[in-house]
């Protein structure tokens, strides 16, 4: 008798437990952030929660665009607003979206990688704009500027004491919240750990071949103008950055480390098979001192950046090609060109 009641009290004890342990990750359920994206013609949408249901109905799930050429051949993935105040790299996404044309394998984009942080003010910019407007042929649209971490509500824990806010100045800190330290994620994990496992889910289900995550960072930093390379695709990036140089356009190649670990070129490359890698264009945004408009700079215009993105992924693109089997190459047209962009605006490249 005094020995079940033990037990029973025991058994008690440990479903608190257990109850405590699982309400440690509390994701609310907050439908996730909507945007003004006009696919082209044939252009599919899926959501990231295809791939790993542990997102759905969550901030973290986000749109997923999909594009098949006539030709059958590999697959590319191109992801955006990984953080979402580097805008460069979400507008250079949904370009690819409203105007490229597939005409060999498969073209996947994920504009918003981070739908979470597209939601709220960046604490590092407090008085930096929400929003920019584009002149584009369709009319003005809205796009959104947001921060660089998860939103600290939607996480569904709090993160641990003493955590410092990774930066492009420090990248050595790693915020819980922030998704490009968080590869290859956790299914059972916070928010940003879910959407990095749902985004390597993505790359295994659909056999990527290509995958380009990107970025932005301060003009005049280590990182500016640079394409990081998973070491096993090291010597796709040198070649690109030798045509890229041909064709007027200087960018640093970098390799993963091997030790500083969660980011999306380290660990995409080394979960799946997809040839990884991250590019840096210049935001005059993101300086700490005196930062810049993150559209009309005169030096690093929104336009700019995005033909840079474009341009450094079509060489890639080119040296893949010249190396793959006839069976798994691909063809995007109807890219911009870097001069043409940057002089006609981002707006004459959107629907
Ligand atoms: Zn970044």
């Amino acid at each position: 008798m005094a020995k079940n009641r033990r037990m029973r009290a025991a058994g008690s004890f440990m479903g608190v437990f257990v109850a405590i342990a699982l309400a440690q990750v509390q994701i609310p359920k907050i439908a996730p952030a909507t945007h003004d994206v006009r696919p082209g013609p044939g252009v599919k949408v899926k959501r990231l929660s295809d791939y790993f249901s542990g997102i759905a109905r969550t901030p973290g799930d986000t749109a997923v665009y999909i594009m098949e050429g006539a030709e059958p051949g590999g697959t590319v993935l191109v992801a955006g607003g990984t953080h979402a105040n580097e805008i460069g790299g979400s507008m250079a996404a949904i370009v690819l979206v409203e105007k490229a044309r597939v005409e060999r394998g498969r073209l996947i984009v994920i504009p918003y990688a981070n739908n979470s942080a597209i939601t709220y003010q960046d604490p590092a910019r407090p008085g930096g704009p929400r929003s920019f407007e584009v002149k584009t042929a369709g009319g003005e649209r809205i796009f959104s500027i947001g921060a660089r971490l998860t939103r600290p509500e939607h996480q569904g824990e709090a993160d641990p004491p003493g955590t410092k806010a990774a930066s492009h100045d420090s990248a050595m800190e790693i915020s819980p919240r922030d998704l490009d330290r968080q590869y290859p994620g956790k299914a059972d994990g916070n928010l940003t750990q879910r959407i990095a496992y749902a985004v390597v889910a993505l790359l295994k289900k659909e056999n990527v071949d290509l995958a380009f995550d990107l970025h932005e960072a301060p003009p005049g930093s280590r990182l500016a103008m640079m394409i990081v390379a998973n070491p096993k695709n090291a010597e796709l990036g040198a070649e690109a950055v030798l045509v890229l140089e041909a064709e007027g356009l200087a960018m640093k190649l970098e390799e993963s480390s091997a030790t500083f670990r969660g980011l999306s070129h380290r660990e995409w490359g080394d979960a799946t098979r997809a040839k990884a890698f991250l590019f840096e264009t210049p935001n005059p945004a993101s300086r700490r001192e005196s930062p810049g408009d993150p559209v009309s700079d005169g030096v690093w215009p929104l336009a700019k950046r995005v033909g840079i993105h474009l341009k450094a992924i079509g060489a890639i693109l080119g040296a893949y090609n010249e190396a793959a089997e006839d069976k798994g190459r691909i063809r995007i047209g109807n890219l911009p060109e870097l001069e043409e962009i940057t002089k006609a605006g981002l707006g004459a490249y959107l629907r």
